[in-house]
This record gives C-alpha cells, sequence and structure tokens, in this order.
C-alpha cells in the first residue's frame, strides 16, 4: 500500500499567556510526538475521548494550524515547510468537513455561491457542469442551487457541505466527527454516502469520531487516541477482534451491547486528566486498572506487536519478538 501521508513526531503545544504580562505560563500538550502512516484509499478511523488531540491532528495534517514541530509529508513533501503562497494545490487535494452543518456554510449564500467559492479561491473557471454533476453526486436535485441553507435540513446541510469539500477532486478528507450534529436516523445516510464517494472518487480519509459504532461500519484501519498520543493502531478486524490497549478495551466496554455474558470489564473512570499537566510516565496510568510501578515512571513506546498493530503499553511488551 503507497503512503499518501506520513506524520513524524508531530507536537502541537499551545503556551498559556498570562492576561496581563503576556508571560507564558505553560503548555496545553495537546500533540505530543505522534507518528502516524495514512495509506492511499483507506479510511483511518481515529476514536477517543473529547480533549484527547483528534481534532488538532486532523487540522495540523491539513496544517489549519501550525504544529509546534515535527512533519507532515503528504505525497512525499513536507507540507509544514511550504509557504502560504506554496499551499494551493495542496489545499485543492486536501479538504476537510467540519462537524456542524449549521455553521460551516454561510447562511447569505445561496447553494449555487456555496459551491462556487471553491472555484474562486482556485481560480477556475467553467464551474457550471461541476456544480450540477457534484450536487447530483451528493442525491439531490438541481433546484436546491437556487436556496439557501436555512431551507434545508441537517443531513441536507451536510451533504451540501460534503459537496463543497469534494468540488475540486481532492484526494484527501479530513471528516471531522461529520454525523454527530445529526439526528440517529439520518447518520447511516451520510456515512454511506461518504463510503460510496470514496469509492467512485479514490478518496483517503480520516474520519475522526468518538462512536466507535460509526468506526467500526466505515473505517478500514483504526487509530486510539490519548492525551495527545496515539496508543493502538490496527486494521479494523484486529482492532475489534483482537485489541491489546487496556483504554482501547475500557472504551469497547462503554459500547453498548445486548448479551447475557457476563465477564470482567473494565470501566473508564474519571476524567481525562489536563492536557496542561498529563501524569508523569503512562499517561493512562491514573486510570489503568493494571498498571504497575514502572507505569508511574516510564513512558512506553508505540511499538509493532504484529503487522498493521502497534500498542503503547508495557503490559505488550512480554508479546514482543
Ligand atoms: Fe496501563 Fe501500564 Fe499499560 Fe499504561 S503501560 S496502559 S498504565 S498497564
Amino acid at each position: 500500500m503507497k503512503k499518501l501521508f506520513e506524520i513524524k513526531k508531530l507536537n502541537m503545544h499551545y503556551p498559556i499567556v498570562d492576561g496581563l504580562l503576556g508571560n507564558v505560563k505553560g503548555y496545553v500538550y495537546a500533540l505530543n510526538n505522534v507518528d502516524l502512516e495514512i495509506f492511499e484509499n483507506e479510511i483511518l478511523g481515529l476514536v477517543g475521548e473529547s480533549g484527547s488531540g483528534k481534532s488538532t491532528l486532523g487540522n495540523c495534517v491539513l496544517k489549519l494550524i501550525e504544529p509546534t514541530s515535527g512533519e507532515v509529508i503528504f505525497n512525499g513533501e513536507n507540507i509544514l515547510n511550504k509557504k502560504k503562497k506554496d499551499l494551493k494545490e495542496f489545499r485543492k487535494k486536501a479538504q476537510l468537513i467540519f462537524q456542524n452543518p449549521y455553521m460551516s456554510l454561510n447562511p447569505r449564500m445561496k447553494i449555487y455561491d456555496i459551491l462556487k467559492e471553491p472555484f474562486i479561491v482556485h481560480k477556475i473557471k467553467d464551474c457550471d457542469d461541476a456544480i450540477k454533476k457534484i450536487i447530483k453526486l451528493i442525491g439531490m436535485d438541481e433546484e436546491v442551487l437556487s436556496r439557501y441553507p436555512h431551507e434545508f435540513s441537517g443531513g441536507q446541510r451536510q451533504r451540501i457541505a460534503i459537496a463543497r469539500a469534494i468540488i475540486l477532486n481532492p484526494e484527501f478528507i479530513v471528516a471531522d466527527e461529520p454525523v454527530s450534529a445529526l439526528d440517529v436516523s439520518i447518520q447511516a445516510q451520510i456515512i454511506n454516502l461518504l463510503i460510496e464517494l470514496k469509492e467512485h472518487l479514490n478518496l483517503t480519509m480520516l474520519f475522526i469520531s468518538h462512536d466507535l459504532s460509526i468506526i467500526k461500519y466505515i473505517s478500514d484501519r483504526v487509530a486510539v487516541m490519548y492525551l495527545g498520543e496515539i496508543v493502538e493502531i490496527a486494521s479494523k478486524d484486529e482492532f475489534f477482534c483482537n485489541h491489546k490497549h487496556p483504554y482501547t478495551e475500557a472504551l469497547l466496554n462503554a459500547v453498548p451491547v445486548i448479551s447475557e455474558e457476563k465477564t470482567k470489564k473494565i470501566i473508564l473512570e474519571g476524567d481525562l486528566p489536563s492536557p496542561s499537566n498529563p501524569p508523569s510516565g503512562c499517561k493512562f496510568h491514573t486510570r489503568c486498572p493494571y498498571v504497575m510501578d514502572k507505569c508511574r515512571i516510564e513512558h512506553p513506546e508505540l511499538k509493532e506487536l504484529a503487522p498493521n498493530h502497534k500498542v503503547r503499553c508495557f503490559l505488550c511488551d512480554k508479546n514482543l519478538k
């Protein structure tokens, strides 16, 4: 499989500034040495609790925010080294679908003008045919082009937002919780649309969600984030059948299932620690039922347990070859 993205040692540390004097009094450690590969034509699901750094990672990969350090290599080029004026081609190839379709569409613009905007930004003429084609592709009629966003439901607005994201034929999409603001009855339609578009347009996708049932449905591989770190990454089958990290286990245990079977479960207790004051050693040690003395002091590396399966936990060390 060809790598579309290679993310190396990516850090995003937001300074906490003293209001009066402007002194930096600490940092929010949103991303910490994130190493990640995204392969062509896959959907990589990214899960974790709110505040784990998922959206920050998505924004850094698109260079919508400037990371503190690290590399984001797209098609062989580190996009973090590129100046704003040299990013235009990348902006065409890599797009974002936002969480909230009520906020992401300009209420004063007709749908036609919303879809025309990317063509204006990239100085591309002759957009009429492309706009008509894309509106059909997302399952809507041409007549919607003359209407305003407020005339549509949340699901229809998200379809329009998706149309805007794919209208310039991108290679890569970050979908940041794209269905979490929608009714459950509509969520499946949008997820199925994204899967169809991925196949039809050969898209690669980073799909961010806190909902593991959606991640299971849509993803080819799954990565789990905890306090700005990847703690487990595996192919979907390996992830759901043979996960190893205690945090992954706790997340999966939180998904309701109808079962008679009574097994010992890890229940996630307490809140996510503050990313401005992360725990020493393993960042999960304050909530981990298997914590050992070593975990409080030493920081586990993300290690390969099997092909396509990496885990950051000392418990897995004994399984390593
Ligand atoms: Fe738990 Fe230790 Fe593994 Fe961290 S390294 S997840 S604290 S067992």
